[in-house]
């Protein structure tokens, strides 16, 4: 039988476990390979002449990537999950007390449990590639590291850094690693098993010997922990319960014993899992994995081995924000790109954006200098006609106008090959329409990134009517070689995600011309989970692009209500958002922007009270109505992808699990009377779809109800998403 580890000992008596897990790219730790490690760690404790253990992989791009999530997601009971935690613990415990000293020679990412096994060891040496990076990211899905992280990174690094890691869930690249302390040292990756054999044998037989860092006694220690405290209450605005908890945990080992450390860990860990946050959060993790999977529907499947290759060249064409960043990403990602705007001006101007991108990933050790400055030199920018030879993808970029779009198309046809892949990133123009003079519209799709592109995981591909099976499989391939998660959606008025934001966006406009602060208006909407209120949210996309956007869906998006003129005073007395300094804030007043004051001629002169059910009403359930029709209108095929994509493309309350689950978790009934409510009170166009009052009538959900969990759960009430505590 094929075997997760592999283990030799080499001439200088040191034993080498190499994690491989047969059939995949990535190592995880699952109940097989937990019991594998477990049998040669009774070799390991009974072979006394080894003088060290090194633990490497075989993979690419993965040391260890973490425990497998199914454990904690089918099937979940608090016996079932203590089991599992107990197991990593008492293995990775077998780890620390092995009588000579142990490396974890990390090339790839060791994250989680993949992190937890690296601490165990005496030593961690790190491989200069750039696909090297480590760290603690429970808290991204609501839970903790428990299986020792939480206990030994304090006392290894210190608990400032520590809490850092641990309550920020960030993946540190080597130098940086290397800089708090997590690893050792960093060499190049042929190189990894020598040095840590040297590491070894230099230590002569000896385990390594721990100090006390300064700031893990008081008082430093208390102000360290108050100050981490308040920082994740005024991050977490109450809706995740996972730093909080991990700070008490990782505050708690440097004073209590080892074991109890780890009862701790347990013991927050199963409060956690069962919860609905956890729940939700790891369920977001999983659409990432769907996405990255993304299959077409049957009639667009090709025979294997079809015409799909690799992009290696790309013409971007248009280097305004979105074109520039979306070469640069292509260039980071080993693509050469032809950068093409229509004179030196915009051109520059790109490329200038281009190199403050890069250098902020160096500053950031997310790129070596030298890394930085090949990928910059795979763009060449040009204003001048296009060499297009070789050429493998083209992806327009230029201003959003129909009929330069539709020009630009045709011309390019006329100099390329009848079945290269033309993609528009346009945000709410027809595929279908750009395409329409096309000899060959059948190449044509929409390929729509976010801005900005560097940050933004998600990608729509739009499918026109007529794009055909080799250009969207093309597209799909392109979309994750590249790195970034698509979803397929169909053309049609604002796609996906602009299309559900447009409807909340209008009405938070309509709400400040109702009477209702810019600061209730937003605030209501932060305390829901969103990253920023819809306002501020407006500032940052433009008022001017914002107008234009549903100006161009105003006639095809039904049911948006009437749309009143506020931002177009705004814009015309220069208020465009954060480009121009003004907007419904004052950017220039500080770090966040103090609100606007000079608002008010926009506004009636008595405030309108906030009634904050209300307002939330008005603004979350517009979105779910809208993201139902999605569904509705087979915009997309499935609850997963309106959820998947709203989480993606603007960061919608992820421990909800986007819209559609919101709408299950609220109840589909009262999500219907409370807009029917709306419609009688405010306007028709809270009508709710047909789609949700069916299924409200039927007595349907989104998704297959959940088993019911543990009832140590602590439930987050499902309107203010905060824990009740009497519950925990
Ligand atoms: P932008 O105005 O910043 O840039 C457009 C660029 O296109 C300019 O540099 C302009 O000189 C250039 N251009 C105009 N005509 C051209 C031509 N014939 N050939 C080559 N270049 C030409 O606009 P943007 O914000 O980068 O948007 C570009 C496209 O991306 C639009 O379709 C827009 O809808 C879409 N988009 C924008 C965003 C966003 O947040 N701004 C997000 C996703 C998609």
């Amino acid at each position: 039988m094929n075997q997760n580890i592999q283990r030799e000992v080499s001439d200088a008596g040191i034993a080498i476990l190499t994690f491989d897990r047969p059939d995949s790219t990535a190592n995880l730790f699952d109940q097989r390979t937990l019991d594998e490690l477990n049998e040669h760690l009774d070799f390991l404790e009974s072979e006394k002449t080894l003088r060290g253990l090194i633990l490497r992989t075989a993979k690419e791009k993965i040391f260890i990537a973490g425990a497998d999530l199914h454990t904690f997601t089918q099937e979940i009971s608090a016996e079932r999950i203590a089991a599992v935690i107990e197991r990593g613990q008492k293995t990775f415990d077998r780890i620390a007390s092995l009588p000579y000293p142990t490396v974890a020679a990390i090339h790839g990412v060791a994250l989680g449990g993949g992190f937890e096994i690296a601490l165990a060891c005496d030593y961690r040496v790190a491989s200069s590639d750039s696909v090297t990076k480590v760290g603690l990211p429970e808290i991204n899905l609501g839970i903790l590291p428990a299986w020792g992280g939480s206990t030994r990174l304090p006392k290894l690094i210190g608990l400032p850094n520590a809490l850092t890691a641990i309550m920020n869930g960030r993946q540190y690249p080597a130098a940086q690693a290397l800089k708090f302390g997590m690893i050792d040292s960093i060499v190049p990756r042929e190189r990894l098993t020598t040095a840590a054999t040297k590491l070894i044998l230099q230590s002569s037989g000896k385990k390594r010997s721990s100090k006390m860092h300064l700031s893990n006694r008081p008082p430093l220690f208390q102000v360290i922990k108050s100050q981490a405290e308040k920082k994740a209450q005024a991050r977490t605005r109450g809706h995740y319960p996972a730093p909080l908890k991990a700070l008490e945990v990782a505050c708690a080992s440097l004073n209590v014993s080892h074991e109890q450390s780890l009862a701790n860990e347990k013991n927050r860990f199963i409060e956690l899992a069962l919860s609905e946050t956890a729940q939700n959060l790891i369920g977001v993790f999983f659409l990432q994995e769907r996405s990255k999977k993304l299959k077409l529907p049957k009639e667009f499947e090709l025979e294997p081995g079809g015409p799909l290759k690799t992009v290696s060249r790309a013409v971007v064409v248009g280097a305004g924000l979105m074109g520039a960043g979306i070469a640069q990403w292509l260039s980071s990602r080993g693509i050469r790109v032809i950068l093409k705007d229509v004179g030196p001006e915009p051109l520059g101007k790109g490329i200038q954006s281009i190199a403050k991108i890069y250098s902020e990933a160096v500053k950031r050790h997310l790129f070596s200098e030298t890394d930085a400055r090949n990928a910059f030199d795979r763009i060449l920018p040009t204003f001048e006609e296009v060499p297009f030879r070789d050429v493998d993808l083209i992806i327009e970029a230029a201003i959003e106008k129909i009929d330069l779009k539709q020009q630009i198309f045709v011309h390019l046809e006329s100099k390329v090959p009848a079945d290269l892949v033309i993609a528009s990133n346009t945000s709410a123009l027809s595929i279908d329409a750009i395409a329409a003079s096309m000899e060959h519209p059948e190449r044509v799709v929409g390929i729509h990134f976010f801005n900005p592109v560097h940050r933004m995981q998600l990608v729509e591909i739009v499918r026109a009517t007529k794009t055909n099976a080799a250009t969207l499989n093309a597209a799909i391939r392109f979309v994750k070689q590249i790195g970034k998660l698509p979803v397929l959606v169909k053309d049609s008025p604002g796609f996906l995600v602009n299309r559900i934001l447009l409807p909340y966006m209008v009405e938070a406009v309509r709400l400040f011309a109702e009477g209702y602060r810019v600061e209730n208006i937003d605030r209501v909407m932060l305390d829901f989970g969103m990253p920023m209120g819809p306002l501020r949210l407006t500032d940052e996309v433009g008022l001017d692009v914002s107008v234009h956007v549903a100006k161009e869906l105003e006639s095809r998006v039904q049911n948006l209500g009437p749309m009143d003129n506020t931002l177009g005073k705004m814009i015309s007395k220069g208020w465009l958002g954060r480009k121009s300094g003004k907007g419904f804030y004052d950017h220039d007043s500080g770090d966040d922007g103090k609100v606007n004051h000079q608002l008010g001629d926009l506004q009636p002169a008595e405030p309108t009270t906030a009634n904050e059910g209300d307002l939330r009403d008005r603004l979350v359930l517009s979105m779910v109505n809208e993201a139902a029709r999605t569904l509705e209108e087979k915009v997309v095929d499935a609850p997963e992808d309106v959820d998947f994509g709203m989480i993606m493309g603007t960061g919608w309350a992820p421990f909800r699990g986007g819209p559609l689950r919101f709408a299950d978790h609220l109840g589909i009934a009262t999500v219907v009377s409370r807009l029917n409510n709306l419609r009688d009170r405010v306007a028709l166009y809270f009508t709710p779809c047909p789609l949700l009052a069916d299924m409200a009538n039927r007595g349907a959900t989104f998704y297959p109800p959940k088993e019911a969990i543990s009832p140590i759960a602590s439930h987050p009430n499902p309107e203010t998403g905060k824990v009740d505590e009497r519950n925990a």
